[in-house]
C-alpha cells in the first residue's frame, strides 16, 4: 500500500488534502480492521472512548479538478476487496456494515447499457468485431457481446462467465489482437489507473479502439457547475470508487498514457446517475 503524494491524474505535485475515513465495510474487507469501538478497559490515557473508524485523506487536484483517496491499496487488498465480487461472503459483510444493502442492489437492478455504448461505435467497427472487455464480470454487459467474432473477458473476481464469451489471462489478453477493448467502471476501483492504461495502451498501437467508461459522481458535476472552490472537502468518506474523475482528470489521465481522446461524453443514465464515456485511440495512429 502506498499513500499517493502527487495527482494519480495530471502528475500534479501539490494536491490539496482533507481529512476523511474509510468506509467500515471496505476497511473490513480489503484490510481486515474491523470496526471497533474503543471503551475505557483499553486503557489509553490520552485517546477517547467511542468508535473508532480506518482513517484516511481526501486529496484533490488543483490542475485538473480530480479527487482520490490518498491511500492506495497493494495488491493483495485489492484482491482481498474484490475475490468473488458480490458473492456470498461479500454480500453478508456488507449488508451487516450497510443493512439494506441486498435489497438496493436488488432493486438497481444492474441494468445494462450495451447498447448505449454500441450505438457511439457506428460505423467505427468491423460488423463481427474482436472485443477485450478488461473487468467485464461474467460478460452481461459487453458490448457487441451477441454479434462480436470474439469476445473475451479478463476480470479478478473469478466468475464463470456467459456463454459466447470466453475469460482468458491478462497476460493472454495484452497479447491479443482486437478491434475494441472495453474498460468499464473498472479505473474508480484502481489504486494505479496510469498503470493499466499503460499495459493496454500497446493494444491500440495494433489497431483497437479503446472505451472507458467511468461514474460521473454527482459530487463531481456539482464541482462542475459551482463556484464554491471549497465544496470538494465536503468528501469525507470512500468506498470502492477510490478516483472520482473531472472531465479534465479522464483526459489527463489518457493523455499521459499515449493515447488521443477522440471522444468525451457525459451520458445520463436516470436523474441520479451520469456516466464519463471516452473513446480513445493510439496518440500515433
Ligand atoms: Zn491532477
Amino acid at each position: 500500500m502506498e499513500i499517493a503524494r502527487r495527482c494519480i491524474y495530471c502528475d500534479h505535485d501539490a494536491p490539496e488534502s482533507s481529512p476523511a475515513i474509510i468506509m467500515p465495510f471496505v476497511a473490513h474487507r480489503a484490510l481486515g480492521y474491523a470496526a471497533v469501538e474503543i471503551t475505557p478497559d483499553w486503557g489509553l490515557r490520552d485517546v477517547p472512548v467511542g468508535p473508532c473508524q480506518a482513517r484516511c485523506n481526501t486529496l484533490h487536484c488543483p490542475r485538473c479538478g480530480g479527487l482520490f483517496m490518498d491511500l492506495r491499496f497493494g495488491e493483495p487488498e485489492l484482491s482481498a476487496l474484490y475475490a468473488d465480487y458480490r458473492g456470498p461472503a461479500y454480500t453478508a459483510l456488507r449488508e451487516r456494515y450497510e443493512p439494506g444493502y441486498v435489497q438496493r442492489n436488488e432493486a438497481l437492478g444492474r441494468l445494462s447499457h450495451a447498447m448505449a455504448v454500441e450505438s457511439q461505435f457506428r460505423g467505427r467497427l468491423p460488423d463481427r468485431p474482436r472485443i477485450l472487455d478488461w473487468g467485464g464480470d461474467d460478460g452481461r454487459n459487453t458490448p457487441f457481446r451477441i454479434t462480436a467474432d470474439c469476445c473475451h473477458i479478463v476480470d479478478i473476481s473469478g466468475k464463470e462467465t456467459l456463454p459466447g464469451t470466453q475469460a482468458i489471462t491478462p497476460a493472454l489478453a495484452l497479447a491479443g489482437d482486437y478491434d475494441l477493448v472495453v474498460l468499464s467502471h473498472v479505473l474508480e476501483h484502481l489504486s494505479s489507473p496510469i498503470s493499466l492504461l499503460e499495459k493496454i495502451a500497446p493494444l491500440t498501437g495494433r489497431g483497437a479502439l479503446l472505451y472507458i467508461e467511468v461514474p460521473y459522481e454527482k459530487l463531481m458535476g456539482e464541482l462542475a457547475r459551482g463556484n464554491t472552490s471549497a465544496l470538494w472537502q465536503s468528501k469525507r468518506h470512500w468506498h470502492e470508487h477510490v478516483n472520482f474523475f473531472s472531465r479534465a482528470a479522464l483526459e489527463a489521465l489518457i493523455t499521459r498514457a499515449g493515447l488521443d481522446v477522440k471522444q468525451l461524453v457525459e451520458r445520463q443514465d436516470s436523474p441520479e446517475s451520469s456516466v464519463l464515456c471516452a473513446i480513445c485511440s493510439n496518440a500515433t495512429a
